[in-house]
């Protein structure tokens, strides 16, 4: 026998029961986007790898340490696994002209990929629902995301919430910061970790973003970006406040978020919880102004955010009383004989016609093996057709799930019966 094959180390498979919760999860979050007028963009799930080196930024996580990139054997082209959505989606704005005297409100939702080590909440497929809205300057379309972020967490009835907010200003304020940034950890140099030493002159904001407890000293007591921004950037940050207030969403400015990626300027935000562990941001984002420029397009603003999947769906399961119900089947359809499969086959089609899910039982056996099934299957109710009602061109109609009597109906009765017992609809 040959040996029992495995799936990769980080890389999930969802079987039915939770593979249904994710696609009730996803109901919610399409009907949520549509509501505030957000449309869908698919692009390709490689892309080139300079995409990401130059979109995301080579003094990144993601960039340094954590892509799935390979040589196309056939072309010997640089690929990568997109370890997040946003520089797709800007590649495919501008290759596709949509900024042209408009604006663009869109979202994207797939598997991304990351080199991780994997633990709860930390895998590497993972997904992310992500929101872009490009073409947008103005602090409304900040406050916008944050505050449609805050109606998801409450429709989901997520628990333990909290939103953390900050400006990064823009390039000149950040150049100043920055200088000062460098001057600074050079003083604390000998006391940095191996990723503090090698990020001081690269990127030293990332410093202040490290985990290591050991390093919380050092950070506290340098200079603070918010201090340097200029009277733009300091009313940008002022509106999106007022409407944060407005839209009663509490906020909490943290002056050290700086995020992992390093297009941001002006607003970034995260929405973290005490509920994950380590891994406390389910959702980040804020303003890219200078991204598209950044990937070749003529320059225009954008802001956006993205949530992993996983780590959203892990609060809102936690936060519910009972299980996401399991889709179920109307009707289960059981027979027996040659004359009842073609009757039975054809009636099953019709209610499918009519707009019911209908399981056909497929495979023979008694009328009491596939009366199990039917019970198994979750169905509402069970359709039974021997080769005596196809005779009499009747089907036997039984309540699986409460006490009722079996009756005998025609395919045309019964379309209307079942109409009237599952949706309360009565016959024109
Ligand atoms: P972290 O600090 O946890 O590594 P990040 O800053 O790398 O997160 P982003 O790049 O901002 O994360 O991605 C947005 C969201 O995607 C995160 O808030 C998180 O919910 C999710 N995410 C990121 N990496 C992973 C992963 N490896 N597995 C599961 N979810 C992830
Ligand atoms: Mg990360």
């Amino acid at each position: 026998m040959s040996t029992k094959l495995q799936g990769l180390r980080g890389m999930n498979d969802l079987l039915p029961d939770e593979a249904e919760r994710w696609e009730a999860f996803e109901a919610i979050v399409r009907d949520w986007l549509k509501s505030y007028g957000y449309r869908p963009i698919r692009t390709p799930i490689v892309e080139a790898t300079s995409l990401f080196c130059r979109g995301v930024g080579e003094h990144t996580d993601i960039v340094e340490k954590e892509m799935y990139s390979f040589e196309d054997r056939l072309n010997g082209e640089q690929i990568t696994l997109r370890p997040e959505g946003t520089a797709s989606c800007v590649r495919s704005v501008i290759e596709h002209n949509l900024l042209f005297q408009q604006p663009q409100r869109l979202y994207y939702s797939g598997p991304m990929f990351r080199h991780e080590r994997p633990q709860k909440g930390r895998y590497r497929q993972f997904h992310q629902v992500g929101v872009e809205a490009l073409g947008f300057a103005g602090p409304d379309i900040d406050a916008e995301h944050i505050v449609m972020c805050r109606r998801l967490w409450d429709d989901l009835g997520l628990e333990d919430v909290e939103l953390q907010l900050n400006s990064l200003g823009d390039a000149e304020e950040r150049a100043r910061h920055r200088s000062e940034l460098i001057a600074y950890l050079q003083r604390h140099e000998a006391d940095l970790d191996e990723d503090g030493k090698r990020r001081l002159l690269t990127n030293p904001l990332r410093v202040l973003d490290t985990k290591n407890p050991a390093l919380q000293g050092i950070v506290e007591g340098a200079p603070q970006l918010i201090a340097y921004l200029g009277e733009e950037s300091l009313k940008h940050f002022e509106t999106v406040q007022a409407l944060l207030r407005e839209a009663a969403v509490p906020y909490r400015i943290n002056p050290r978020l700086v995020r992992g990626l390093d297009y941001y300027n002006r607003t970034v935000f995260e929405w973290t919880t005490s509920r994950l562990g380590a891994q406390a941001t389910f959702c980040g984002g804020g303003r890219y102004d200078p991204l598209i420029a950044q990937l070749g397009g003529r320059p225009a603003p954008a802001c956006g955010f993205a949530m992993g999947m996983e780590r959203v769906m892990l609060l809102w399961l936690e936060g519910q009383d009972t299980d996401v119900p399991l889709v179920s089947p109307d009707v289960y359809v059981v027979h027996q004989g040659d004359a009842a499969l073609g009757f039975a086959f054809r009636a099953a089609e019709q209610l499918r016609s009519a707009g019911f899910s209908v399981v056909f039982h497929c495979g023979g056996g008694s009328f009491k093996s596939q009366m199990k099934k039917a019970d198994g299957s979750r169905a509402t109710y069970a359709v039974i057709v021997g080769d005596d009602e196809a005779a009499a061109g009747v089907v036997a109609l039984k309540p699986l799930r409460e006490v009722g009597e079996q009756i005998s109906v025609t395919p045309e009765r019964l379309t209307e019966l079942l109409a009237d017992r599952l949706y309360g609809v009565q016959p024109a």
